[in-house]
């Protein structure tokens, strides 16, 4: 796919209402709607714009807050599928996830929708999500949703809250039979500020244990964690003559999620399915913000231009800074390194850390030749 061209998936944050307020939002959630955010008919709009990324355009993923909460939101799917952009969902799991409001997307076309789970136990999903009760109800709601025929995928924030229960995260995404596991590292925007990231070493074990977990059934994607291609790469190079950990020099995380990987789930019994297309933010990913704002993502808040006054199409294509994230033009050990057109590091992170969306990505230990 030619990304200079068009983004793979684009991301519309259609409201910042919602009923939760978890610790890491990128969002920032209210519980009312923003009075700037897009209009039905700035929505449509907006839609119709992004069928013109044509002729094989990006799907839709509607997020929030919690887009459920968007009392148009049937009109506005309705005229997504009917400019045949494909659709996914990524909504709040609150009382408005109701069987009918989902049967009714079913019915539009969504194919595919994506919920959070942020531990393997109640205490830890729901210490992160702020609600009481809330990780019975969501590994209930990806049950269902399985049994009305969605495509589901698992979304994960990883910090070090939750790092330790990965393994355990795995057998659910298993056990509820999800399509995919989207991993997101976090970065320190929105309420994400408060939370602890992993150390460099961490995200190097967390890595390997992504691969791994992708042997069994179901694709692993990350989000802000782009070096895992790096370690997709060298996993399915050579075969190790080693264990991993002392191939790689893995740590603690690493040795003990991965025992406990094999514990509750066996051999690794399938082919790897770890995304490798070489996306980042701005290249392949797109990001539109309630109010019409245009970002090369969610977590990296620089301004590209608003969908008001200017077509997303030109945005994305046009804009110096998505064409220099697009050509790799990247300062430090990102610049220099063999991996930079399919890794490249996060841009958002590299942002948070030094306000040059170009520099390096500090949670990365690798070290070019
Ligand atoms: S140095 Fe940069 S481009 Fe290379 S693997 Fe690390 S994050 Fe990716």
């Amino acid at each position: 796919m030619n990304f200079d061209q068009a983004p793979i998936l684009v991301f519309w944050e259609t409201t910042r209402a919602c009923q939760l307020a978890c610790r890491h939002c990128r969002a920032e959630a209210m519980p009312a709607p923003s009075p700037d955010e897009l209009s039905t008919s700035e929505g449509l709009r907006l839609i119709e714009q992004l069928a013109r990324f044509g002729p094989r355009p990006p799907v839709l993923v509607m997020t929030g807050g919690d887009v459920m909460s968007r009392s148009d939101l049937v009109e506005l799917v309705a005229m997504a599928r009917q400019v045949e952009l494909p659709v996914a969902l990524a909504p709040s799991v609150t009382p408005a996830l109701t069987s009918s409001s989902l049967l009714e997307m079913r019915r539009l076309g969504v194919s595919s929708v994506s919920l959070s789970l942020d531990g393997a136990t109640a205490s830890t999903h729901e210490g992160i999500r702020g609600v009481p009760g809330h990780f019975g109800e969501t590994i209930a709601a990806l049950h269902h949703l399985r049994s009305l025929g969605f495509k589901v995928q698992v979304n994960t924030a990883v910090m070090l809250a939750n790092a330790g229960e990965l393994a355990g995260i795995a057998a659910i995404v298993k056990d509820v039979g999800a399509a995919s596991w989207e991993v997101f590292f976090l970065v320190q925007v929105g309420r994400g500020r408060g939370q602890q990231e992993l150390s460099g070493q961490e995200n190097e074990d967390v890595a390997h244990l992504l691969f791994e977990a992708s042997h069994y059934g179901f694709a692993v994607r990350t989000v802000e964690g782009p070096w895992c291609r790096r370690v997709a790469a060298w996993r399915k190079g050579a075969p190790l003559t080693t264990a991993p950990a002392d191939a790689f020099g893995l740590g603690p995380l690493y040795r003990r999620q991965s025992c406990l990987l094999r514990e509750l789930l066996g051999p690794p019994a399938r082919p790897p399915q770890m995304a490798s297309a070489g996306t980042r933010d701005g290249k392949g990913i797109f990001f539109v913000a309630h109010d019409g704002w245009a970002y090369p993502a969610g977590f990296l808040p620089l301004r590209l231009g608003n969908v008001r006054d200017e077509g997303p199409v030109g945005i994305y294509r046009d804009h110096p800074l998505l064409r220099a994230v697009r050509a790799a033009e990247f300062g430090g050990r990102c610049g220099r390194c063999e991996f930079r057109d399919d890794c490249g590091g996060s841009r958002a992170r590299a942002f948070a850390s030094s306000g040059d969306p170009l520099a390096e990505d500090p949670a990365c230990t690798y070290i070019p030749a």
